[in-house]
């Protein structure tokens, strides 16, 4: 299917699901997981009305800048980020997903400070407890949340997680629900600069739960731009099979 049909297909089910979920569409971000997708597709989808682009290497994230740097588009970064890829980040994302421990922090606010900015962020809680995930552990998220606000380059606008892989649609509820628990938690220490504007959770097989357990971020790759041929261990640490993934 053309990238067209198929993001106008993913914004009429995240529709649906807003409605269920007593929210409006427009109040449902859509950021689009970008990863191996080359720049004239990329293209293709911004022409047909996305508006963010989520990608998850640094390196190739850069190189798909250059070429697009021009077009009308926000650049999210959501994959895991080393501590010695920062400056290169910031040469083009507007929002980080992936913020999932102090020493990333530091590293973020050293070079901000530097640039004379800010940036938002938002901070990654690994809700499978999957070893294989990045992110901070739920029981440690909020004390990291607490830490993390004492840095005034660092505007935290709320938390992001990747949902079980598995057909069990409990055991997917299950994450969404706890990353939306985090963040009421949160909410209630109303901690000094820290919004909990966005709950980013959800991807192709699971955005429309993810809405209705109270996400209002997606990141959709494969619903717009088809498989991908590259294997997802390339870009995250698990070396697991399909079969494991599908669960
Ligand atoms: C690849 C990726 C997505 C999108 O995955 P799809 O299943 O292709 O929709 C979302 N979030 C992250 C962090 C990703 O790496």
């Amino acid at each position: 299917m053309p990238i067209k049909e198929n993001l106008e297909q993913v914004k009429q089910n995240i529709a649906r699901a807003a409605q269920k979920a007593g929210k409006r569409p427009e109040d449902i971000v859509l950021v689009m997981a970008t990863k191996t997708v080359d720049p004239e597709r990329i293209r293709e989808a911004i022409l047909a009305g996305g508006q963010i682009i989520g990608e998850n290497k640094v390196q190739e994230a850069l190189k798909k800048y250059e070429v697009l740097k021009n077009e009308r588009v926000r650049w999210h970064f959501i994959g895991h980020l080393q501590t010695n890829k920062v400056k290169d980040v910031l040469k083009f994302a507007y929002m980080i997903h992936s913020v999932d421990r102090l020493s990333l922090v530091e590293k973020l606010d050293q070079r901000l400070q530097h640039e004379g900015r800010s940036l938002d962020i938002l901070i990654q809680v690994n809700t499978s407890y999957e070893e294989s995930k990045y992110g901070i552990a739920p029981e440690e998220a909020v004390s990291l949340v607490r830490q993390a606000a004492k840095y005034e380059t660092l505007n935290i606008l709320g938390l992001m997680t990747i949902g079980l892989f598995t057909r069990d649609e409990i055991k997917i509820r299950k994450c969404f629900k706890l990353l939306k628990e985090i963040s009421d938690k949160i909410v209630k220490e109303d901690i000094h600069r820290v919004r909990m504007k966005y709950l980013s959770m959800g991807m192709s097989n699971d955005y429309q739960i993810a809405i209705e357990e109270g996400g209002n971020m997606v990141r959709v790759g494969t619903a717009i731009f088809g498989a991908r041929n590259t294997p997802d261990a390339y870009y995250w640490p698990s070396e697991k099979t399909d079969e494991e993934r599908q669960g």
